[in-house]
């Protein structure tokens, strides 16, 4: 009998109306479901911006930059994928149109397609089904869900719907495509609009998609009037409109979908079967947790895109899932690091348990950084910087405890000095910036005496990272004297990635990035750590 790993099911995601309607997150709760259900799913993120990668993006344009164990500058709905199904993704699960484009250019530049016009229709096409295909040949998947960036309707878009029609023609059952669409509320008029919705489906039709599934989001519930009316306007079974209320974390979808029968429609559509039910005992154990914590904690976080949450998705989403491990709520206060001077920190960080500088390039608000690290360091208050972060604490320890008044990262005054940050040796000669930052996971060893060896209870660990700076080996025997120990190195390079200090009750800074790895399953054990001590501490 074939096993369906030889025949992979495809799932498409496509979205109208308006932007932000949670497409990423109802992908990952579909794939979710399936997964417990002991289906194996990779969901995929298709881009049609023309940039190469989100690598070069301001996070004020398109929030995080998410970075894969394989070191692909991605986009930050990876992230919840990740941390929905508590596997990697890399590469190959992001595709931009800019990407699309280089390798058609290049092809045709090799002379791959000589003596043809090379067009949207077939090639651009054809590139995109054969991205979306290539997770689908290796055999470990059942399920590929492809989620298609944007809104139905942009110019950019239609290459990809088109290549949805393609594929569901010459598919058949073996694709699938649910369409979100918002539902409106008019409070005037106290009801439910569903014109935009059947507005969507005919853009849809207009294209040759006939969408399987509806999902659609809304705050108030849809009864079956609703229901009923959308499925005759839009060609689907009334089932195959499933609702997507506003909830109060992302992390209860899966199970809003599940009682929405999400999966057992998809799994019937597709004729695949529908036994045996998802074990989400797992999961809804950690939502018991997120809904019922016995305390909360105050963590600050200093950055500079504070304005913007999504540009710290990865750090937020982690201090979520350490919060569920040390039973309290964190209660997150954004700090802009450009308004923090000298005179106002204590101010600006009162009654905060707990404070993390984010990563971060240039200079804007870094004296701001620099000063809430001397605040808590000196006041004792758990600290947690992360690659710029980190970078901040040794340039303010070397400025006030190693009186290096001038001490600098090369990053932002290349003249300093006291070049505490500095270039890395292989970074000297990059003149491109997309993609060659140091980029994915790295090995690093932690020292047996450490916190960070503690905390991880193991002596090699893989972390990702995304940075140009690193520590100035030349002044480490000076920061160790002092307290500031190098509690984790790269093995061949001696890079030091984790600095702790001793003295303090939980002071460490990360060249690495720990964020990029938390999942609700496996909280990462530096963010439970640290929330744990931020819980502990007594102002
Ligand atoms: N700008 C710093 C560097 O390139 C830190 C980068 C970061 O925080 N991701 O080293």
């Amino acid at each position: 009998m074939e096993g369906p790993t030889q025949n992979p099911r495809y799932i498409f995601v496509t979205g109208g109306v308006a932007s932000s309607l949670g497409k990423g997150i109802i992908s990952a709760s579909l794939a979710k479901l399936l997964q417990a259900r002991g289906y194996t799913v990779t969901i995929q993120k298709l881009d049609p911006y023309i940039n190469i990668d989100p690598g070069t993006l301001n996070p004020y344009e398109h929030g995080e930059c998410f970075v894969t164990e394989d070191g692909a500058e991605t986009d930050l709905d990876l992230g919840h994928y990740e941390r929905f199904l508590n596997v990697h993704t890399s590469q190959a699960n992001n595709v931009t149109t800019g990407r699309i484009y280089q390798s058609v250019i290049e092809k045709e530049r090799r002379g791959d397609y000589l003596g043809e016009t090379v067009q949207v229709i077939p090639h651009i096409t054809d590139e995109i089904k054969h991205r979306i295909q290539l997770l689908g040949e290796n055999g470990a998947y059942d399920f590929v869900i492809t989620e298609i960036g944007g809104t139905v309707g942009d110019i950019e878009s239609l290459p990809y719907i088109e290549a949805i029609r393609q594929l569901k023609w010459e598919m058949g059952r073996r694709c699938l495509a649910i369409h979100l669409t918002l539902v409106p509320y008019l409070s005037a008029a106290r009801e439910l609009k569903t014109k935009p919705t059947q507005h969507s489906v005919k853009m849809m039709l207009e294209y040759g998609v006939q969408p399987d599934i509806l999902v659609c989001r809304t705050e108030k519930h849809l009864n079956q009037t609703i229901r009923n009316k959308i499925a005759l306007f839009c060609n689907i079974d009334a089932t195959s409109v499933i609702e997507s209320i506003d909830t109060s974390s992302i992390y209860k979808v899966p199970l809003l979908m599940q009682e929405e029968r999400l999966d057992m429609v998809v799994l019937k559509k597709m004729k695949m079967p529908t036994t045996p039910m998802p074990d989400m005992g797992q999961w809804e154990e950690f939502i018991r947790k997120l809904e019922s914590p016995a305390k909360t904690v105050n963590i600050g976080l200093v950055g500079k895109y504070v304005e913007l949450v999504d540009s710290y998705k990865s750090i937020i989403e982690s201090l979520i899932h350490a919060g569920t491990v040390n039973d309290c709520r964190v209660q997150l206060k954004l700090i802009h690091s450009e308004g923090i001077d000298q005179a106002n920190v204590g101010e600006k960080l009162e009654g905060l348990s707990g404070l993390i500088v984010a990563p971060g390039f240039g200079d804007r608000g870094i004296e701001g950084k620099i000063t809430s690290i001397r605040y808590v360091r000196e006041h004792r208050i758990p600290f947690f910087g992360i690659c710029l972060g980190m970078q901040c604490a040794i340039i303010e320890f070397a400025r006030n405890v190693l009186d290096l008044p001038l001490a600098h990262s090369t990053e932002m005054d290349p003249n300093t000095p006291h070049p505490v940050i500095d270039i890395m040796q292989e970074q000297k000669q990059t003149q491109l910036k997309g993609g060659t930052m140091r980029l994915g996971a790295y090995p690093c060893t932690l020292d047996k005496g450490s916190m960070a060896y503690a905390i991880y209870q193991k002596e090699h660990i893989f972390e990702r990272h995304r940075h140009r700076y690193e520590f100035n080996n030349k002044y480490l025997p000076l920061f160790e004297k002092h307290g500031m120990k190098a509690s984790g190195t790269n093995p061949p390079s001696a890079l030091v990635e984790i600095a702790e200090l001793s003295s303090h009750p939980w002071f460490v800074g990360v060249q690495l990035h720990p964020e990029y790895k938390s999942t609700v399953l496996a909280p990462h054990p530096l963010f439970s750590d640290f929330v744990n001590a931020a819980s502990k501490h007594t102002a």
